[in-house]
């Protein structure tokens, strides 16, 4: 798949990328998506891992510059990222989202140290900004005039913006059943948008062979291997966020680990990303321990929670119909790293009802003050059901990722606060509406 004519810097700290299947290595100028492993360009296998040189990070780099960096966004973790220079990085910021103290919601559920990332108010509105800001910022470094993605809509969103920032053309493959404000986001933004008939699966495998066809940087999720380096970014933060450096009290660790995080799944690669980051800084000393990562899908789209209960490698594809769009998929496209993310984390696969996470959509609003698209808010419901199971303990500190925004889909909102009351203009209709 590697393009003959692309020209490379090389990431300063990279030193591989590894198969995670077969193992093999390459220097990352010697591929650019996936391992030659990959025997079908539709499923998941030959995911690659980016590796950086971890002594001579340790040596040069000390976290204390990422809270004093006087630009918050994700470019301040530039050693960590597979890009050449944080210059090429499109201007429009992304990251530094709020680490919410969500103390009336904890204290609803007997957890007083909750705390509610939102990721809802990065530029596109979903954590998804954080790896299309990656992509675009390769695509720029490798001299090339068209990305391509299929997605759910987010990732589309996030990849039209930054790519909008940076004066790179853009071509999405989105399910036509896409929520109309993600795909108005693509419109608006200048892509050429290209809505499938199909499925979102079906949206991947089409914008799998037309990349091929026509040369477009691919940024489809478990294929492109730098997406989960975008993604950690949000672990970065996380630890920067809990440590002692964000109160500026100037002792004790700069980053602290959670003790768990809550985050929603569809392909995966946002769950791998969350342990990637953390990994990334227990490997260099930052923090001492990995938190529990504990992934949530709903029950109308298990493939990565049947596969953890059942001990596979490899999901069993599904018939995905969930309301929350964001993470109804088929089959996962990046399983390897959402498995191993969980496992090697001694956290858990969490199921919720489609009614749950509509519902939960409501006390994280109301008592949390952030307002989540079902995919975002299928984290809490996840959360909620953990407190069922006896997965947390109350004085655990917990991070729940919201992934998504709430005007991401206002529909879903409607239907879960049964819409508004219409009265005539008196006050007697006022006193009326009052008493009913
Ligand atoms: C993409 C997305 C997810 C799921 O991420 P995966 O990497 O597909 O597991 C969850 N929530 C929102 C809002 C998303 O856009
Ligand atoms: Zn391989």
């Amino acid at each position: 798949m590697s393009n003959p004519a692309r020209t490379f810097a090389r990431p300063p700290f990279v030193s591989h990328l590894t198969c995670l299947r077969c193992g093999r290595h390459y220097a990352p100028e010697e591929i650019e998506y996936a391992c030659a492993c990959r025997t079908n360009l539709g499923s998941d296998i030959g995911t690659l891992d980016v590796i950086y040189d971890y002594a001579a990070l340790r040596r040069q780099i000390d976290p204390a510059q990422f809270v004093a960096d006087p630009d918050q966004s994700i470019g301040r973790f530039w050693p960590l990222l597979p890009i050449a220079d944080r210059a090429h990085l499109p201007p429009l910021p992304v990251g530094n989202t709020p680490l919410l103290h969500a103390a009336r919601l904890g204290a609803s559920i007997g957890l007083p140290n909750l705390f509610i990332k939102d990721d809802g108010r990065n530029p596109s509105a979903s954590f998804k900004d954080r790896a299309s800001a990656i992509a675009v910022t390769r695509a720029v470094e490798e001299g090339r005039a068209v990305a391509a993605t299929a997605s759910t809509g987010n990732a589309a969103a996030a990849l039209a913006g930054q790519a909008a920032a940076a004066g790179l053309a853009t071509v999405i493959f989105v399910p036509k059943t896409a929520p109309p404000a993600k795909i108005a986001q693509l419109l608006v933004y200048g892509s050429r948008v290209l809505a499938v008939d199909g499925s979102y699966d079906d949206a991947f495998d089409l914008c799998m062979a037309a990349c091929a066809e026509f040369g477009w940087y691919n940024r489809n999720t478990g294929y492109n291997p730098y997406m989960t380096e975008g993604k950690k970014t949000v672990s970065f933060e996380i630890a920067l966020q809990l440590g002692e450096g964000a109160r500026g009290e100037g002792r004790g660790a700069v980053m602290r680990a959670p003790d768990a995080v809550f985050v929603s799944v569809g392909d995966g690669c946002i769950i791998g990303g969350v342990h990637k980051g953390f990994h990334d800084l227990v490997t260099l000393g930052w923090i001492d321990r990995m938190p529990r990562i504990y992934g949530v899908q709903s029950t109308l789209s298990p493939a990565l929670a049947n596969a953890w209960r059942d001990g596979a490698e490899i999901p069993e594809p599904v018939h995905a119909t969930t309301r929350a769009d964001s993470i109804s998929v088929d089959m996962p496209r990046d399983p390897v790293k959402a498995l191993r993310a969980v496992r090697a984390s001694a956290g858990a696969f969490v199921l919720v009802e489609d009614a749950a996470i509509l519902q939960a959509i409501l006390p994280l609003a109301r008592l949390g003050a952030v307002f989540a698209e079902p995919a975002g808010a299928t984290a809490y419901a996840g959360l909620l059901q953990a407190v069922c199971d006896g997965l947390v303990q109350p004085e655990e500190t917990i991070v729940v990722i919201n992934t998504g925004n709430g005007l991401k889909d206002i529909a879903a909102t409607m239907q879960v606060t049964g819409g508004v009351q219409v009265i005539a203009p008196t006050l007697a209709a006022v006193k009326t509406a009052l008493a009913a």
